[in-house]
């Protein structure tokens, strides 16, 4: 969540940069398989769309998400390095943006602010246009990539996982409102530094290597991740 990565951009680094060495020494020494939890992030404001994986991206090195950003990238070359070096055992998948059920009400990220903001008849905080787009994830479809990329063999990425289906935050909070019922009303705000305009995963390389695709589209995602938020607020 990127006002919860900002909050301490250099405990965000180190947990990035640090977390995988300490990680990747431990997979080495027990000879362990291991999963890089990467992000579309590593693609920073993209000037291809779709994002495929050889895509090298389009991020700034000095900005505020770059902790986040810059921290993912490193960690990737580290995975890289250990298992060209050593041998290690990885695999990477590159995460976009995903959503679901138990999330924190207090996330920051757009999916759960709305829905909040709906459920509570708050208004809807719509940062910049809303003309930016993303293309959003059921948490259920993730957790199937990554249980497929642990247990295939001879493959280890980088790999997209994400639901290439794409909408502009202005669809989303439409959406939302309907889904709940809300008399909730739009409001626009800033938008936030370096946000990406547009994000959308190329899957193809997770279909022929990992047989996967998304199978849950985003009303159905809704409903279930609306009705958690009911139950809890
Ligand atoms: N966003 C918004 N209202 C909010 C929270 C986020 O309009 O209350 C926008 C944000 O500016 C971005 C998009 O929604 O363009 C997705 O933001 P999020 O923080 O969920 O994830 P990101 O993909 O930016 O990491």
């Amino acid at each position: 969540s990127p006002p919860h990565y900002q909050f301490d951009p250099i405990h965000t680094v180190k947990t990035s940069v640090l977390g995988a060495l300490n990680m990747l020494g431990l997979a080495k020494r027990c000879k362990a398989r291991i999963l890089q939890a990467s992000t579309s992030e590593v693609y920073g404001d993209p000037v291809v769309h779709p994002q495929p994986e050889t895509y090298w991206g389009n991020v700034n090195p000095v900005g505020v998400r770059s902790c986040y950003d810059e921290g993912k990238r490193c960690a990737e070359t580290l995975f890289m390095d250990y298992r060209r070096m050593n041998g290690v055992d990885i695999r990477i998948i590159r995460i976009f943006n995903t959503y679901g059920p138990r999330m924190n009400p207090n996330d920051g990220r757009v999916v759960s602010n709305f829905i909040v903001q709906a459920l509570k008849g708050e208004d809807i905080t719509i940062y910049g246009t809303g003309r930016q787009t993303r293309s959003f994830q059921y948490v259920d479809d993730l957790v199937e990539g990554m249980v497929r990329m642990m247990n295939t063999e001879g493959f280890s990425g980088p790999v997209n996982l994400g639901n290439p289906v794409e909408f502009t935050m202005l669809e989303l909070a439409e959406k939302v409102i309907e889904m709940t019922g809300s008399s909730s009303k739009t409001v626009f705000r800033p938008l936030p530094l370096d946000d990406p305009a547009q994000r959308k995963p190329d899957i193809r390389l997770a279909g022929e290597k990992l047989g996967w695709k998304p199978n849950i589209p985003l009303e159905k995602g809704l409903e279930k991740t609306i009705a958690y938020f009911r139950s809890i607020l």
